[in-house]
């Protein structure tokens, strides 16, 4: 067979994990991605298990080894009083049950890792500066336009241009994106600046009515990775690094418990931006053309599962284009493999939204009791209920 050629929209992690896994298979791979420089923005991300299954697959866990953070457990808390209202024990544990540890990683740290091993793919390359505007499918394949003008041909085009993508508006129709009436924000700080007042090097979840706050440790453990999300109508702007005022976020957060407000007191740059949900899309694929990662099935972050499906959809993607010459039906198969799955998690991660926000004493004691006693009486319990999404090998 010759040489096939992927071109892959957007160098976030869905698409330089995708070119990662197409070029070791083979394929002739080019990253077109619109921003001047690869860079990420300075946040924290969750890789569970099945996010690390790919990691290793595609030899990345090597590269980026001395940036993970292993927590020792997952807890609820609630924000203002610190009570605890689970605890689900992760080192060790992930390992033993799921094949791989459950770890935390700078944005950074990761997309570094990808493009470091992604570069040493002799047949792969990372094109920057390269805004798509549009596609158009053509005899054997497809090709995007750059708005600066170029025209690139591939057999597969596959679309990994993230929550607002060109190509998948231009598949399935202008976005119809709808405000949650929920507003996040992200900071990062060096754990050397809260004194004694850092959150628990764990993966914390801090509940409370109408909001709640994430707090992760990054870089190896050196810094606090805090995000937190908020119920408010009154400001609508979707974009990862629209600064935010430290006021603003201390109004949120500022009688919850010091170890958080220490953090918001010790950042220098706080971002805040408005959170959108997404119908699942009624398809992904238009004969040579593909979505994946979020271009495909944007979620909200509550279960921090976004980054990690992208992960599972490029091996995914990139074995049913394995030992095919008919490229259109394998995309299909990629789609049909993958939605039932990506549609659930979606689902979870808005019910999670709403589960951390209980507003009323009874609320908070119907949905936080159960989950309270089931974490006290069996950690078992509670590891089987992540089965379905920590487990998942993407190579069965
Ligand atoms: C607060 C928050 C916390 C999160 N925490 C987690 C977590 O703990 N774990 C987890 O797994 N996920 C998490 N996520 C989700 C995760 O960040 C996303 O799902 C993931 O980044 C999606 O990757 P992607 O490659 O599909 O898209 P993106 O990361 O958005 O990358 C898309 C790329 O395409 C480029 N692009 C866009 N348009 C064009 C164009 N026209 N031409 C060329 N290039 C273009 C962009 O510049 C960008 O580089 C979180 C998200 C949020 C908001």
């Amino acid at each position: 067979m010759t040489t096939r050629r992927a071109v892959i929209a957007g160098g976030g992690i869905g698409g330089l994990a995708c070119g990662l896994a197409l070029a070791r298979n083979g394929w002739d791979v080019e990253v077109l991605e619109q921003a001047p420089q690869m860079t990420e923005v300075g946040a924290g991300l969750q890789i569970s298990p099945n996010g690390m299954a790919v990691l290793e697959r595609l030899g990345v866990v090597p590269l980026i080894e001395d940036a993970l953070f292993e927590p020792e457990a997952i807890e609820l808390r609630m924000g203002r009083s610190n009570r605890r209202v689970f605890r689900l024990p992760m080192k060790g544990y992930a390992q033993d049950r799921w094949g791989q540890r459950f770890v935390q990683i700078h944005r950074a740290d990761l997309h570094n890792g990808l493009l470091q091993a992604l570069r040493a793919q002799a047949t792969a390359r990372v094109r920057t500066n390269a805004k798509i505007t549009g596609y158009v499918r053509e005899r054997g394949g497809a090709s995007v336009y750059l708005e600066r003008g170029d025209r690139v041909f591939g057999d597969v085009l596959v679309g990994a241009d993230g929550v607002r993508s060109v190509i998948r508006n231009q598949m399935n129709g202008a976005d119809r994106a709808r405000f949650t009436g929920q507003v996040a924000w992200r900071t990062v700080v060096p754990v050397a600046a809260l004194g004694d007042d850092a959150p628990p090097p764990y993966g914390v979840i801090w509940a409370g009515r109408g909001k709640h706050a994430v707090t992760t440790r990054v870089r190896g453990g050196s810094h606090v990775n805090f995000v937190g999300i908020v119920e408010q109508n009154d400001w609508q702007e979707e974009g990862w690094s629209i600064p935010g005022k430290r006021e603003d976020a201390l109004k949120d957060f500022g009688d919850w418990q010091p170890c958080l407000t220490s953090v918001l007191r010790a950042s220098e740059g706080m971002f805040r931006w408005a959170l959108f949900g997404r119908p699942p899309l009624a398809s992904w694929c238009d004969g040579p053309v593909t979505l994946l990662g979020d271009a495909a099935h944007p979620m909200l972050p509550s279960m921090a599962q976004g980054a990690v499906m992208a992960l599972e959809d490029a091996v995914v993607l990139a074995d049913e284009l394995e030992h095919t010459s008919d490229i259109s039906q394998a995309l299909l198969r990629y789609e049909g493999g993958r939605k039932p799955r990506v549609t659930r998690v979606q689902d979870r991660s808005a019910r999670n939204a709403r589960m951390f926000h209980q507003r009323s004493m009874l609320g908070q004691l119907m949905t936080y009791g159960p989950m309270a006693i089931a974490s006290r009486l069996s950690v078992t319990t509670v590891h089987r209920q992540q089965d379905w999404i920590y487990g998942y090998k993407s190579d069965g």
